[in-house]
């Protein structure tokens, strides 16, 4: 179900306490929840948490569920456009989809990310959007000519590279083959592009055979980093997530119960995973660094093409 709401801000001010590791500070989402389905999305606390941050003109049901109720910021257009003109605001990197996908399905009814942008492109402001889902290629254009201009990741996000267990896990996005498709098309713009390998879910996808094999996959599209990250269970990811075993993995749920006595897993297993993938990322030459491309890409002069010398 859709339903439109207004805000009054587009760009959320990350706090202070999660940006340290992050590299950038402005997160943009147009779309509140997710119709892609996750089974172990991090982000399903944000309905009640966005409730709570933000004025809507309509009074959204409380505790609605995320991935069936999904709220669309039907006036984000003018709303960004207010914060980019401002005399203040500094060409920061703007995370887009930092909650919500914003390549969800929602995105093909609505085409909200192609306004959003044509702003990007008007104001050159650099951005960092990472997808799991082919809808990305509509705007391949509009990306292709942002990059140019200015600093552009595209990331997707991978688990497995088996279809049957992505398609139990993530029900309503783009294939894997699909996802690293959509990466080798983006090679041919300035884009940064990147591998988020998160999460690694213990006993399900962290076999060295499945992190191999999407560690190859990237490096042959050529990515400029990837990033992997275990999974985070806490509140109603965590509820959703033990529930979700229960029907499809019963016999992962004492093994997980061990593994996840808090929100984060035990640091044993998190070593021993980091010591597999340490030597993959070694061996597919994969840089872990998301900054560092982007920064170079910053200071790059940009190449010449064959129109500049016919205007
Ligand atoms: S694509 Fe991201 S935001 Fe959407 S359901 Fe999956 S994990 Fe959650």
């Amino acid at each position: 179900m859709l339903e439109e709401i207004q805000v009054t801000k587009a760009l959320n001010k990350i706090k202070a306490t999660s940006r340290i590791t992050l590299p950038y500070r402005w997160d943009l989402n147009i779309y509140r929840g997710c119709g892609h389905g996750c089974n172990y999305c991090y982000a399903m606390y944000s309905h009640n948490y966005l409730e709570k941050k933000e004025k809507y003109s309509s009074a959204g049901e409380e505790n609605c569920a995320f991935f069936r109720r999904v709220y669309v910021k039907n006036n984000i257009v003018e709303a960004l456009e207010k914060q980019l003109g401002a005399r203040n605001w500094k060409k920061e990197v703007i995370n887009i989809g930092g909650v919500c996908d914003s390549y969800q399905p929602a995105e093909a009814k609505y085409g909200l990310m192609r306004e959003v942008l044509a702003l990007m492109i008007e104001y050159k402001n650099p951005v960092i959007i990472s997808t799991k889902s082919d809808l990305i290629l509509r705007d391949h254009e509009l990306l292709g000519e942002l990059a140019e201009l200015t600093c552009v990741n595209v990331a997707v996000t991978v688990t497995t590279t088996d279809e049957k267990l992505s398609t139990l896990l993530e029900p309503l996005a783009s294939s894997p083959e699909k996802r690293f498709s959509l990466l080798r098309v983006f090679k041919d713009t300035a884009a940064v592009t990147g591998l988020h390998m998160m999460p690694i879910l213990p006993f399900l996808t962290d076999s060295p055979e499945n992190l191999e094999k999407i560690l190859s996959l990237a490096a042959e599209c050529k990515v400029d980093y990837a990033l992997p990250g275990v999974l985070y269970l806490r509140g109603e990811t965590r509820k959703h997530f033990f529930n979700f075993l229960e029907l499809n993995f019963p016999k992962l749920l004492d093994p997980y119960r061990k593994l996840y006595s808090k929100g984060g897993a035990d640091r044993t297993y998190k070593a021993e995973l980091y010591g597999v993938l340490k030597p993959l990322m070694e061996k597919y030459h994969m840089s872990g660094d998301y900054m560092k491309p982007m920064k170079t890409k910053f200071l790059r002069p940009r190449q010449l093409k064959l129109t500049d010398f016919l205007e």
